[in-house]
């Protein structure tokens, strides 16, 4: 079985007003999910736009990540106000969440993306944490969203940051999907790595261009955030399990293994695991193209102000042992980065990121 999409979706300006009589017709007691304080105004609307369709609505906030603390307390919440449906209103860690109770209550749910940082309000999955942001698996729920409600408006509130986060996840897709499935005899994969691989150059064009023009309706903020939100989570559910992600992400679920004192989004440290999966392309796969790769992305993570290295995520891999703990969870037995055409061991992480971190980049 395989869910490509969610069942309906809304898009462009006013995109949630549009989507009220919709929503209305799948639910009479929703529960609004959210995290941020950032974000209480618009989750305000949120409420008071379905509380003025005559919904009975109630709403409850992440306290820590997408983690089982909060999921099991928002369950208890659901279950005390017979909430029949979760509308998940918020980053990529509130639609994990909700999307994963809702399937686990087997009722509803209602995505509303308010940043472009992740295409999490598309895809049948969610990334499990702990409380401090560790990351434990990724969970393959039963279906995409019921509703997804991309509304532009809403993403123009988040800031630039979430925007360059979500670009850099994006990019991810060509990079991972092409080295660990342009083999697999599978029409549809195949088309959805070739769709990644349009999408990375629709983001290398427009990506910049829409960092800085944000706060217009410019064509290429609109392409850029739908790209991200949109097309990356369409690439997942074409290509399905089988369109898999490399070390970029495990090098990611690696890094977060390592509590720092600021957070940074999932995105911000994809981008840095990408360069070290190109690094690494070179170093056993012989990429003669990953050097000239590397240069092309990291002009756009400079413009984007993306970190570039995993100093720049506030780790110094040469203290504490933290060069040995990322070398290990990189490795263990289920990470991604054994999906790889080629085999990695401990010594060969080790090696790439103690270069990559003394390295300069010359572009
Ligand atoms: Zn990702």
């Amino acid at each position: 079985m395989q869910s490509i999409s969610p069942e309906i979706i809304f898009r462009g300006n006013y995109a949630w007003q549009k989507s009220l009589p919709q929503i209305t017709k799948l639910t009479k007691s929703p529960l609004i999910l959210g995290r941020g304080i950032q974000t209480n105004n618009l989750r305000n609307n949120i409420f008071n736009d379905l509380k003025n369709q005559k919904l009975n609505v109630n709403s409850a906030n992440l306290q820590f990540d997408c983690c089982y603390e909060d999921i099991s307390r928002v369950k208890n919440i659901i279950s005390n106000n017979n909430n029949d449906c979760v509308i998940a209103a918020g980053g990529g860690k509130v639609l994990d969440s909700g999307k994963y109770i809702a399937d686990s209550l087997n009722i509803p749910c209602i995505t509303v993306p308010l940043s472009a940082s992740t295409c999490a309000g598309w895809t049948a999955l969610s990334n499990i944490y702990t409380k401090d942001g560790q990351f434990i698996k990724d969970v393959a729920l039963g279906s995409c969203p019921k509703i997804l409600v991309f509304d532009h408006k809403f993403i123009q509130t988040a800031p630039s940051r979430t925007l360059a986060s979500g670009i850099a996840d994006a990019l991810a897709k060509w990079y991972e999907s092409s080295i660990t499935s342009s083999k697999i005899d599978d029409g549809l994969v195949q088309q959805a790595i070739q769709i990644s691989r349009v999408l990375r150059d629709q983001l290398l064009i427009d990506g910049g261009k829409a960092f800085k023009g944000q706060f217009e309706n410019h064509p290429s903020w609109q392409n850029t955030v739908e790209a991200c939100g949109l097309t990356a989570g369409l690439v997942g559910g074409i290509g399905g399990e089988k369109c898999r992600t490399a070390a970029a992400h495990a090098i990611h679920n690696a890094i977060t293994q390592i509590i720092t004192p600021n957070k940074f989004l999932h995105g911000e440290i994809v981008g840095v695991g990408l360069l070290l999966q190109l690094r690494l392309e070179e170093m056993k796969n012989n990429n003669k193209l990953a050097d000239q790769s590397i240069k092309q992305l990291f002009v756009l993570m400079k413009e984007l102000n993306l970190p570039t290295t995993i100093g720049q995520l506030g780790i110094n891999v040469f203290e504490n042992n933290n060069l040995e703990k990322i070398a290990d969870f990189t490795c263990r037995d289920k990470s991604e980065i054994h999906f790889l055409p080629f085999e990695i061991n401990k010594r060969d992480i080790i090696e790439v990121i103690s270069n990559f971190e003394q390295q300069k980049i010359k572009t």
